[in-house]
């Protein structure tokens, strides 16, 4: 039984297929080096708590990470932590954000960039988020960065301005295809720039895109290049890093959607014209969260903090919701589809967790058979064919709260499961729920082994009950038949005995 199913595991590595950005369909992944997968991922930019949105990225590429394991893939994954620039996307106010930050708190940067990421991390962690092989921060790596953009202006592609280097999005264009990736040509992009950003009379073109910025006077987080003392573009630093630890050539790059267009089309660019093509083998993009159809976002002040979830303490949320509600939340759609934030979207993911978790519980109470009456066979199979079919996580989920049907037809003894079956329902549960789905239980009191404790004094109880209606003693079996229904169980009263579920 076991070797089957190890050659199954086998074979399905063979055929796991992802959906590539850049050719807009599901590729056969094949990595560059056999055995050996490098993923990198765009971090977070500290200067605020992790939201709902940062939540998405972290879950949809930590199953990524998993499954890759999971499949026997050594993978090293990189993601970094953004603690320099994003002048670009702040240009209105002219000023960095994480320096902004530090200014309105009177502190240092660098005590900005380490509070929220401590933050982050344990964020994170409650989540379950697996931390990454490699953490780069921005900030360390200026050297790596400057080498980039001398790269670029060696080869022709960028020009210096006033002490500042802009990367030269028409010459580029001409040799090679700029917006590939998020499918805009160029003239929609000139079109769409607007032009009155920073530093725009510096440029020759609205398009071009900033490589290194001199910085002005009051600017704290400075640097010495050739050109200016000053920093780095925001586009430069996944270029430089992921380079720096998965090679000129690596297997993934991730994030969210909303960074496809210009984040990583300027990476792209950056690679091309500095060492002559792409790094990326395939691009991965997991969409957004939307709250009435709006994308959530710092910038769009729409935003709930993770940790307002986990506490309940905002006007928006009528209750607490677990860290592992989060996570089921996001996993119950597949992670190219949106998800819109609403309450009773949340509850229903924290009552079909729960109902999962019960499944699991419930497998250690069952007492198996001689033969089953359920079907199992295909259980497995059907979990890896979801995975391997870019990772569909929703499908996976809804063949588990199968199994929890079964599960509970056993425990209602309307059907039975040999030692076997329960064996590999159970083995089934642990893979894919916990291992891969990265699940972990947490119970209200955060021990789980107390809860256990508390299923084997219902079951006592109930045995006294049928000692009671043995001696056709009604008022002892009545009150405890009403006394644990108050406390939430469900008792059933069947052929073979009581049986009993905990409603939450
Ligand atoms: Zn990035």
């Amino acid at each position: 039984m076991q070797k089957i199913y190890e050659n199954q595991s086998f074979t399905m590595e063979r055929r796991l297929y992802i959906y590539n950005t850049l050719s807009r369909r599901k590729e056969l992944f094949t990595p560059l080096h056999e055995g050996h997968v490098g993923m990198y991922v765009c971090g977070p930019t500290v200067y605020g708590d992790a939201h709902l949105g940062h939540a998405r990225p972290a879950i949809t590429f930590d199953i990524v990470f998993r499954y890759l394991q999971h499949l026997g893939y050594k993978v090293r994954y990189v993601r970094n932590i953004t603690d320099v620039g994003h002048l670009e996307h702040d240009a209105d106010e002219g000023e960095d954000k994480i320096a902004k930050k530090a200014r309105l708190e009177q502190l240092e940067p660098m005590e900005v960039v380490q509070y929220y990421e401590n933050r982050y991390h344990k964020a994170m962690e409650a989540l379950n988020v697996l931390p990454p092989s490699i953490e780069p921060h921005a900030s360390g790596h200026i050297i790596e960065q400057i080498q980039l953009v001398k790269d670029i202006l060696a080869n022709g592609y960028a020009y210096e301005s006033e002490g500042s280097i802009y990367f030269d999005v028409p010459k580029y264009n001409e040799d090679h295809r700029y917006g590939k990736l998020s499918g805009r040509n160029l003239q929609d992009v000139i079109n769409t720039s607007r032009d009155n950003l920073d530093g725009q009379q510096e440029k020759h073109n609205p398009v071009d895109f900033a490589l290194w910025k001199k910085a002005q006077p009051e600017h704290i987080m400075r640097w010495p290049s050739p050109w200016s003392d000053g920093f780095p573009g925001w586009h430069c630093e996944c270029t430089a890093m992921g380079k720096k630890y998965l090679g000129s050539h690596f297997d993934i790059h991730g994030g969210g959607m909303d960074l496809v267009f210009p984040h990583h089309e300027c990476e792209i660019a950056q690679a091309v014209a500095s060492q002559g093509d792409d790094m990326v083998h395939y691009w991965m993009h997991n969409n957004m969260i939307t709250i009435n159809g709006q994308k959530m976002g710092k910038s769009l002040g729409n935003f709930i903090t993770l940790d307002e979830f986990f506490s309940g303490n905002n006007k928006a949320l009528p209750q607490p919701y677990s860290p592992m509600t989060i996570r089921f939340f996001i996993l119950m759609a597949h992670y190219r589809s949106t998800v819109d934030f609403s309450n009773d979207a949340l509850q229903a993911a924290e009552k079909g967790m729960q109902r999962l978790m019960e499944g699991w519980n419930n497998l250690g109470r069952i007492t198996p058979s001689e033969a089953s009456t359920i079907d199992v066979s295909n259980l497995r199979e059907q979990c890896y064919e979801a995975m391997s079919d870019d990772l569909n996580t929703p499908i996976v989920i809804s063949h588990l709260f199968d199994a929890c049907r079964q599960i509970n037809q056993v425990l209602d003894k309307k059907a039975t499961v040999s030692a076997d079956d329960l064996q590999e329902l159970t083995d089934v549960f642990r893979t894919f729920l916990f291992d891969i789905l990265g699940m972990r239980e947490e119970s209200t009191d955060g021990n789980a082994a107390r809860e256990e404790a508390y299923g084997k004094v219902v079951d006592m109880l109930l045995e006294q009950r049928a000692i009671a209606k043995a001696n056709k003693d009604w008022a002892t079996s009545d009150k405890i038949r009403d006394e644990l229904t108050a406390l939430g169980f469900e008792i059933k009263d069947t052929k073979d005995g009581a049986t009993w579920k905990l409603n939450r």
